[in-house]
């Protein structure tokens, strides 16, 4: 016996399927906008596909065998974080250029930690999408979590890439090394806060992470009046750096703005979606959120591109013309 499918694009309301030995298999249900706790809604242009409170961490964990509104997230993440740190290992240790000059395994390990900021910030994501389901508390605590994974991955890569583009210059290599450490520390404790986590806070939020990510641009300036332009383009891959930008901003700015949601969103009651073929398009594949997720990943892997850039320029042009 198969119940009413209640939820378009999404799993069934309640559906009921009778196996071979005629036991009853249930999948679980999945709810709208306004059926859900009060302290789960957060996004009212996602009208559907809700997994309500569920108190139990094995409950969180199976929603990752079905579908609802939080399967891409969870595994845009999921997946690179499975593979990303083992394929930057491998890369680093067996198909890096190794150059006479090299300079000794900080090297690698300054690709590695970049791989390891990267991981950790995935799958710190994931699981803070797979589990804040699971209550008000869970989920206030994994969402700290998920910004805190942010601010590594940002600090990381601000750092990987001033240890090579100053190796020559230790003063600027320290000063940029240090005013990265300050911002990562101030965006952490502005995470940690509470009020921070609200609706009425996001859009700042967004804008403290957007402002940290830009402070790479500092490095770049100090650059270009050490070496002048070119040199500064050269020396930083500052095309992939640019790349990398666009990426993690366009991303953030979409999910701050709830773009594309928003445009297909009609102001009724979630009853009638069924009748309104726009209203909760983009509830299960395509909202801002997902492509958040996903502008992260193109702008992790312009960073990487960047830092072999900066890698190869190290050894290529500074550390031959250093005195
Ligand atoms: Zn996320």
């Amino acid at each position: 016996m198969t119940s009413t499918l209640r939820q378009r694009g999404s799993c069934a309301d309640v559906t009921e399927s009778e196996n071979e030995g005629g036991a009853i298999k249930t999948t679980p249900s999945l709810y709208y906008y306004h059926e859900i706790d009060e302290w789960q809604q957060d996004n009212h242009f996602i009208r559907s596909g809700y997994v309500k409170e569920t108190s139990s961490f094995r409950e969180c964990f199976n929603s990752l065998f079905y579908l609802h509104n939080e399967s891409i997230n969870i595994h845009t993440h999921l997946l690179p974080s499975l593979f990303v740190l083992l394929l930057i290992i491998y890369y680093v240790n067996y198909e890096l250029p190794i150059y006479d000059n090299y300079l000794g395994v900080w090297e690698k390990l300054n690709f590695i930690q970049f791989g390891l900021a990267v991981t950790v910030c995935l799958l710190i994501s994931s699981t803070y999408h797979c589990v804040k389901s699971h209550s008000h508390r869970i989920s206030i605590v994994g969402n700290k979590f998920d910004y805190f994974g942010i601010v590594i991955l940002i600090t990381c890569s601000l750092n990987s890439i001033v240890l090579f583009c100053f190796y020559d210059e230790p003063f600027w290599k320290l000063a940029f090394i240090a005013v990265f450490f300050v911002l990562a520390t101030t965006c952490t404790i502005l995470t940690l806060d509470p009020r921070f986590a609200t609706n009425t806070y996001r859009p700042l939020r967004s804008l403290m992470f957007i402002l940290f990510g830009l402070s790479g641009v500092l490095p770049l300036i100090a650059a270009v009046k050490l070496y002048g332009y070119s040199a500064a383009v050269e020396r930083s891959s500052a095309g992939w750096l640019a790349l990398e930008g666009v990426s993690y901003i366009s991303g953030a700015v979409l999910y701050a703005m709830r773009v594309p949601e928003r445009f297909t969103h009609v102001e009724e009651d979630e009853t009638s979606l069924l009748d309104k073929p726009l209203s909760g398009r983009f509830d299960i594949f395509g909202h801002s959120h997902q492509i958040f997720h996903v502008m992260v990943l193109v702008g992790a892997f312009c960073h990487w591109m960047s830092l072999l850039g900066c890698y190869d320029y190290l050894h290529k042009v500074i550390l031959p013309n250093a005195v």
